[in-house]
């Protein structure tokens, strides 16, 4: 096939890498990448996400960096698709548009008092330790004694993790330095993960769980009576069980078997709680929860219950770490429900049009399949997106087109007067983070407003 074909990738987190890396890996196929991103760093939920004390994880982002250094890629950074650029731009000047965009928002409660100060949605706090732009003005009142996460998936327990470290464990990161300062005059003594059911359909992994037992300064606890399981959880336990959920089950046994050595800070598991109401005067001052018990659903699946046992705790911060959400894009339609935009195998398709697909618009990762999985899982994802383009590609006959309006998105977007950050631009970023991360024996120091950032590329540029 001799056509060159354009495709746009919205957002530049994993999926969004791991398509374009697909992209350039068809042999039959002329393909250059554009690849679109709202702030001026790239890589997604890897910088301003994944916790700044997992740094190999982080190191995912040198098969990113390869994949764009591929001569077909170019990376427009501070472009924000429905400000700067918008779908019909991108339709005119590009074959394909493939939205990686993932899930942004979070998921409510529901309860009385969710909005009262001192209650956060974990997604705040994360990308408030992580030094995201939007968030590096965000107050949490660390003078607080009590707090309470909901929610025990693994961002859960980066959460729990981060307000439990000490400052000597903290340093050595790339948390961001306000955040590293505030967690510094922390006054948190104990700090509870409430589980809505029971240890043995907890959505953290094994490797997470165990890095409680190693922490500087805080004991771990579970009371053993949390661990009995019910008899469906138990024979789940003997027959189904995944082997993450077995060792989750045998850590949490390890951690109910701890001495509490009388260290600065306390974790508390609790299993089988629900958070029924948040309430103060004005500001977070206490949390009513109910006991559940499990019940089983038509799917065999077991689901939380109230029972009629409720306890009150005095708690100074409330975290909400119950999954992310997808927001909607403009033009294109949206699953409320989900937060996902509706497809087939990661081609768009317009539910109130009788379910018809598009031919030129695709989605992949968190905003395609909703918030789950681990970066990993995204790479299958996004080949699946791109593979099903190519097909339509085929099977509809398409041609690359050759006549656009405009001959390359460069010219529209400095005739919006968008100041884009390219990939070389981004490059003279990292190095700058790096060497001042380096002077403070910690892998990089973030810069974390957009003016900075764009201060510095310009400096580095002159
Ligand atoms: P998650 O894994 O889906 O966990 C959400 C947690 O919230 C579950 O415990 C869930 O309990 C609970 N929950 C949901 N609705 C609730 C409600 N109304 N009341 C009380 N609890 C409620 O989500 P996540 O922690 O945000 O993580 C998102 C994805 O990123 C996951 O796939 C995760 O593994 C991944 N991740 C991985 C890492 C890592 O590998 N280190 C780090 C961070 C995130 P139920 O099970 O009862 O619904």
């Amino acid at each position: 096939m001799n056509e060159c074909w354009k495709i746009a990738v919205i957002g530049s987190g994993p999926a969004g890498f791991y398509a374009a890396g697909e992209l350039f890996r068809q042999k039959s196929w002329e393909i250059k990448v554009d690849m679109f991103e709202r702030l001026p760093t790239p890589f997604g939920l890897v910088r301003g996400g994944v916790a700044p004390d997992h740094q190999k994880i982080k190191s995912v982002q040198k098969i990113y960096t390869r994949i764009a250094e591929n001569e077909n890629f170019r990376f427009f950074g501070n472009v924000e698709i429905g400000r700067d650029i918008f779908q019909a731009d991108l339709l005119e000047h590009y074959d394909a548009v493939i939205y990686s965009v993932g899930s942004p928002a979070d998921r409510e409660l529901g309860i009385p008092g969710e909005d009262l100060s001192g209650s956060h949605s974990a997604t705040e706090f994360v990308a408030w330790y992580n030094g995201h732009p939007d968030f590096c003005d965000y107050k949490f009142d660390l003078s607080a004694r009590n707090a309470f996460v909901i929610g025990i998936g693994n961002v859960a327990l980066d959460v729990a993790r981060i307000l439990a470290k000490t400052h000597e464990e903290l340093a050595k990161t790339d948390i961001a330095d306000y955040a590293l300062e505030a967690l510094r005059a922390s006054q948190l003594e104990d700090i509870w993960l409430v589980g809505r059911r029971g240890p043995l359909q907890a959505a953290f992994s094994p490797a997470e769980l165990r890095e409680f037992m190693e922490l500087a300064d805080a004991d771990v606890l579970v009371e053993k009576n949390l661990l009995e399981l019910d008899a469906e959880s138990q024979q789940i336990l003997e027959t189904d069980a995944s082997n993450d959920t077995k060792k989750n089950i045998e850590i949490l046994k390890q951690i109910s078997k701890k001495d509490v050595s009388g260290k600065k800070r306390r974790v508390h598991f609790l299993f089988l709680t629900s958070p029924v109401e948040i309430s103060g005067n004005e500001k977070v001052e206490k949390i009513s929860m109910v006991r559940n018990q499990l019940v089983k659903r038509k799917d065999g699946s077991l689901a939380p219950q109230a029972t009629a046992e409720i306890s009150e705790a005095a708690a100074g911060l409330v975290f909400r770490s119950i999954g992310y959400h997808g927001k909607a894009l403009p033009d294109l339609p949206f699953d409320q429900k989900s937060g996902t935009i509706p497809n087939e195998c990661g081609q768009v398709k317009d539910p109130g049009n009788g379910n018809v697909l598009r031919k030129r618009e695709y989605v992949a990762g968190w905003i395609k399949r909703g918030p789950v999985g681990v970066i990993g899982t995204n790479k299958q994802d996004a080949v699946e997106t791109v593979h099903r383009m190519l097909e339509t590609f085929l099977n509809e006959k398409l041609e690359a087109r050759k006549n656009y309006a405009n001959p390359d998105i460069v010219s529209l977007l400095e005739k919006r007067k968008v100041e884009y950050v390219s990939f070389a631009d981004w490059k003279l970023l990292d190095a700058h983070e790096t060497d001042v991360g380096q002077k403070h024996g910690r892998p990089r120091v973030k810069l974390t407003s957009l003016a900075e950032m764009l201060s510095v590329i310009h400096q580095e540029n002159n």
